[in-house]
């Protein structure tokens, strides 16, 4: 690797999660490649010695004990109805290369007969020794078990072998074996898929986990730098605001006498917003905002959210006053709404809900706020006729870096930040937020805390 290619990698590559994952990823493939391929070499061995027994059964003991093991068999109608029989599952089971019936005397296996049709290349004639059969296979005779040989190479080729016993059923004496060759190959191909398959899966699934996780973190990445940014940004407007709250306070003592008196109440109004605006900013910095809200630090107590929604109110009258936009309680809203709930989140969940309605919204129009009760939850909605949210866009809506393109065609300043915060905020509190919106129609967002 060139040096200085490092520094270019993203970030969760170095990430020493993301490194412990691919280790345990490979680690996990190699422990169930290792399981699989044992699996596969087992389930194939026993097919076939299955499949050698299955064929043994077929053959009566006493047919055979009427050959000799030699080339006079040729002459005998019990070779011919065995010779008959091995063909027929020789063409059967095709992915069988031969199956051939032998004897054992003097400690030698010699063949009775085979699959390979009469005359042709490759046929064991009757009497025909195998001196290439190793103890294993003499056992199916001295010990009468079934057994798997192979891969092992003769002179017709290489192959692994099923083969299993034909018993004399009166004198438990093994007359003869039955066995099944499949080239090596072939079973080799058998193995290989049986194992394959399964870890070529299992690498999809590990492969996918490690690209969710990577996007995950470079969403976290992301996500973190930008509140960086917002927390040096709100470092930044902290001091010019309070300089314009400190001027209005100074004016407004000044002037108690002098001020006409709606000036005074624009000037204090400015005040408010001005509190409003280092509270807010305070919130943001504390937060550090993508760090999730620590339910254990919330400052439950019962709030009046009739007063607290009224507050927000007024602090927008000079927002709402120049667009003529009218916000008010619905007419079912209850007098006095009290929610045990932390009331300075509170206040920052519905600012931002009530502030993102307003500017939303178009001029002369109206936002209202209702209220309902649900499973014991308290429901505040906060309903605008403004420009809706593209269906398509709604499921990014909380995301934390998005914006819908309406909102952006339309030149709204914004963030895209707010309403991820407003979530984390409101599941801290045991809540839940979503809303109702139509392109063009309007937007309804509820709020639901425990009441
Ligand atoms: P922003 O600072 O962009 O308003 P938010 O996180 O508060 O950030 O909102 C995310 C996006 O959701 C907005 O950019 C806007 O596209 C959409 N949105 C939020 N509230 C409304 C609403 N009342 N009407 C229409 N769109 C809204």
């Amino acid at each position: 690797m060139r040096r200085g290619t490092l520094g270019l990698m993203p970030r969760f590559f170095k990430n020493r999660v993301f490194l412990l994952i691919v280790v345990c990823s490979l680690a996990l493939e190699l422990v169930f490649g290792f399981f699989v391929y044992h699996f596969a070499v087992q389930s194939e061995q026993e097919s076939l010695v299955i499949r050698a027994q299955s064929v043994a059964a077929v053959f009566d003991s006493r047919e055979i004990e009427q050959l000799r093991g030699d080339e006079s068999d040729l002459q005998n109608p019990a070779y011919a109805s065995i010779k008959q029989k091995l063909i027929r599952i020789g063409h059967v089971d095709t992915d069988v290369t031969s199956v051939y019936v032998t004897g054992y005397r003097n400690g030698e296996i010699f063949f009775y007969a085979d699959s390979v049709d009469n005359h042709e290349v490759g046929e064991a004639t009757p009497g025909l020794s195998y001196p290439e059969a190793t103890p294993l296979f003499k056992s199916v005779f001295t010990e009468g078990r079934s057994i798997l040989e192979g891969p092992l190479a003769d002179r017709w080729g290489t192959w692994v072998s099923g083969i299993a016993p034909i018993v004399d059923g009166q004198t438990n004496r093994v007359v003869a074996s039955i066995g099944l060759d499949i080239d090596a190959s072939v079973y080799r191909l058998g193995v290989a898929t049986k194992t394959l398959i399964p870890i070529l899966l299992l690498g999809v699934i590990l492969l996918l986990v490690l690209i969710f996780y990577g996007q995950y973190e470079k969403k976290k990445e992301t996500l973190a730098l930008k509140a960086k940014f917002i927390s040096i940004a709100s470092h930044e407007l902290r001091s010019p605001v309070a300089g314009i709250v400190w001027a209005c306070q100074s004016l407004l003592k000044r002037g108690a006498t002098q001020l006409d008196p709606s000036v005074a109440k624009t000037v204090s109004l400015i005040e408010q917003t001005g509190h409003r605006v280092i509270s807010s900013v305070g919130d943001i910095m504390n937060l550090s905002a993508l760090e999730n809200v620590d339910p254990g630090k919330i400052a439950y107590e019962q709030v009046n959210m009739t007063v607290l929604l009224a507050d927000i109110i007024e602090s927008l009258a000079l927002v709402t006053a120049e667009h003529r936009i009218k916000i008010r309680f619905d007419a079912r809203w209850p007098g006095k709404l009290e929610l045990e709930c932390d009331r300075e989140k509170c206040k920052r969940i519905f600012s931002n809900v009530i502030t993102n309605a307003l500017k939303y919204s178009r001029p002369d129009s109206q936002i209202v706020l209702g209220h309902e009760s649900k499973g014991g939850m308290r429901i505040i909605s906060v309903k605008d006729n403004g420009i809706g949210i593209p269906l398509a866009e709604q499921a990014n809506i909380f995301r934390g870096d998005f914006r819908a393109s309406n909102a952006l065609a339309a030149h709204v300043a914004g963030s895209g930040f707010g309403l991820h915060f407003v979530k984390e905020l409101v599941e801290a509190q045991g809540g839940k937020i979503w809303f109702e919106s139509e392109i063009n129609v309007g937007t309804t967002f509820f709020v639901a805390l425990r009441g």
